[in-house]
């Protein structure tokens, strides 16, 4: 098997990004790999910029969401070591934009979260899915809010 030499991890930002964070830590120190972090920022409104602009992480912007979603990002940074160049938070679409920073820096291994969703969701279209089906290279899905299977919940509710 390869060694990954660059790992990209990216977070949404939300609670359910602990796991997916381990994970990568883990693969990066059993690989030596360079990690670096992304965060796209697809709920704030974007100024008048073409999408995919970088966002600095400490140009005095005042908009508490933001400003929060640094703040977070960094700290997820720190908590991993890494400086403040492999750090990124940009504006876009999710799939897009961890797509192109990957591309970019001739990435090796993408790691993102899995919510294994189904039906229309599916159809739609998650980021882990969308990343997984464009991804110049490996994608490990880190599988989230792991469900029983169906057939434990009945016979839970049978008990
Ligand atoms: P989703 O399928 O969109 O619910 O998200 C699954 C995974 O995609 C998350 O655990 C993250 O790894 C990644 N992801 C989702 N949204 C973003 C975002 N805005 N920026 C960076 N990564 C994201």
């Amino acid at each position: 098997m390869n060694d990954y030499q660059k790992i990209l991890l990216a977070v949404e930002l939300s609670s359910e990004d602990d796991p997916v964070i381990l994970r990568a830590q883990q693969m990066a120190k059993q690989y030596g790999s360079a990690l670096s972090i992304i965060h796209v920022l697809d709920n704030i409104p974007m100024p008048d910029t073409a999408y995919g602009t970088e966002i600095p992480l400490y140009d005095g912007l005042n908009d508490e969401l933001l400003e929060a979603k640094k703040a977070r990002l960094n700290d997820i940074g720190l908590g991993l070591d890494l400086d403040a160049s492999r750090i990124r938070m940009v504006w876009g679409l999710p799939r897009q934009e961890i797509i192109r920073l990957a591309e970019e820096t001739s990435t090796d291994l993408i790691i993102v979260g899995s919510h294994g969703r189904h039906g229309l969701a599916l159809l739609l279209g998650s980021t882990a899915s969308g990343v997984l089906h464009h991804s110049p290279c490996d994608v490990l899905a880190v599988r989230l809010n792991r469900q029983p299977p169906l057939s434990d919940l009945v016979l839970d509710a049978h008990k």
